[in-house]
């Protein structure tokens, strides 16, 4: 099968609208409304908001990620690559495009496990982009390592009684329902420990202790919430999946999850190169433009050899998805390429704050915000350490021991049997 780096013209031509709608009508939502891509619109920021999706619709770029039956286009994770990069310069652009995590995930999760009632009730108006979602993992006491994690759910009767503290539950504050692992067999293996549940917001006993706002939020923006689940009371269909089963549903979102942070992420350390560029042919010093200096020269050069492989490995990683259709036979490719993220992300967000000097630094240019999202996605959905561990792993399994005392590439002992191979066949042939 030939190699082809080239995007088919017909949806080349749909990138060219997305990058020019993303800058000049997504863009400006930034700068209005920062911190409110997730609450829900006000009547002001719904007639300028609704129009925006419905062109998005028009166009056939709605919840790309999603296949026909839920009602996106099915481009397949390549397609969706190339778009991301492009919805990864703006904080609303996943919003305005039906893509924006955590719902895509928790949208995967519903749709593959929830009841006709439940996907009526809570599918349908997340696909429209009408309500968002929250996925209630981690604990306070533990995040990375979900042996740890002890937030209950007991049968009671017809019903599962949940109780215990989560932390970090992105968007609690503005959620109309709740993904929640918690323990349904305490002494079973981790594996097998947990369970998945669907608590709607509005159920009794979920309260939110705190607020928790990432480090520049303005005070009250915070999004992650710490909060309690207190005898929260929720019927036997709450079940997302088998009984034990949390892991299984959970890798439905996270997989995929991942790929699409790091596909947007290619766009946003991009953009950093963009503004790293400009401002290099613009400031002089010492009689000559930065762009001249060699330092400056390779921290645009370092930056664009990093984001050409990180595109590239997400580029690969995205075909062996719509390959293979199986993120199990892909995820070594998926953890590296999560590893990468934040490296990416910060190495040249950090190279570019350099180049603008003190202007780097503030608030009037959004680089440090960009640095703030390296290093938040070096540990949302699982710190890079525990994704390298998975790609040595998943690594080690296409290797064996060597036979014996000596490494298979030891020379002395290579010459050894290449000498006893070759010397034993130039011997003149006994009938020649
Ligand atoms: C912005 C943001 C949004 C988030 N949203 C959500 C959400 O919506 N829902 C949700 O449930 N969670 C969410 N999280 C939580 C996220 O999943 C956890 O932060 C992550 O799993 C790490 O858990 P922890 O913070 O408790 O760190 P810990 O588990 O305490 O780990 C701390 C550090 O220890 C090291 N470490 C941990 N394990 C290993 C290991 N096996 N080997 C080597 N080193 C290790 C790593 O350096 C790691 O960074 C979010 C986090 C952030 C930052």
């Amino acid at each position: 099968m030939a190699w082809d780096f080239s995007t088919d013209p017909e949806f080349q031509d749909q990138l060219d609208w997305a990058a020019e709608f993303v800058r000049t009508r997504v863009a400006p939502l930034d700068l209005r409304w920062p911190h409110d891509v997730y609450k829900p619109h006000t009547p002001e920021q719904r007639l300028i908001i609704d129009p925006l999706k419905d062109e998005v619709r028009m166009q056939g770029l709605w919840a790309c990620h999603l296949g026909p039956e839920l009602g996106g286009p099915g481009y397949g994770q390549l397609k969706l690559a190339l778009l991301n990069e492009i919805l990864g310069r703006s904080s609303w652009a996943p919003r305005i495009f039906g893509t924006q995590a955590p719902d895509t995930g928790n949208a995967e999760i519903i749709a593959h496990y929830g009841t006709p009632e439940q996907k009526a009730r809570f599918l349908e108006p997340l696909l429209q982009g009408d309500i968002v979602s929250c996925f209630s993992m981690t604990e306070p006491q533990a995040g990375a390592d979900p042996g740890e994690f002890t937030t209950l759910a007991v049968r009671d009767g017809d019903d599962w009684v949940i109780n215990g503290q989560k932390f970090f539950s992105s968007n609690a504050r503005w959620a109309e329902f709740f993904i929640v692992m918690a323990v349904t067999a305490p002494d079973a293996p981790v594996r097998h420990r947990m369970s998945m549940f669907l608590v709607p917001a509005d159920t009794p006993g979920i309260e939110i202790d705190r607020n928790v706002a990432l480090y520049g939020d303005p005070e009250g923006e915070g999004s992650h919430a710490l909060m309690t689940y207190r005898d929260v009371r929720v019927p036997a269909d709450s079940l997302l999946g088998d009984e034990g089963d949390a892991f299984g549903v959970a890798q439905t979102r996270l997989g995929g999850g991942r790929v699409h942070h790091a596909m947007r992420s290619v766009g946003l350390a991009q953009a950093a190169l963009d503004m790293m560029a400009e401002r290099a042919l613009s400031r002089r010093t010492q009689g000559t433009l930065l762009a001249d200096k060699q330092a400056v020269q390779a921290f645009l050069a370092d930056s664009y050899i990093q984001i050409q492989q990180f595109r590239m490995f997400v580029m690969y990683t995205a075909w062996q998805i719509d390959r293979y259709n199986d993120y199990q036979r892909v995820r070594k490719d998926i953890a590296a390429i999560k590893v990468m993220t934040p490296r990416v992300l910060t190495d040249v967000a950090q190279r570019a704050i350099q180049v603008h000097g003190a202007l780097g630094v503030t608030d009037e240019l959004p680089l440090m915000n960009t640095l703030l999202t390296g290093l938040v996605l070096g540990l949302a959905d699982g710190p890079t350490e525990v994704h390298q561990v998975t790609v040595a792993r998943q690594l080690l399994r296409g290797y064996q021991a060597a036979d014996g005392l000596w490494p298979s590439a030891h020379l002395p002992t290579r010459r050894q049997e290449a000498r006893a191979q070759l010397d034993g066949a130039a011997l003149p042939s006994p009938v020649g």
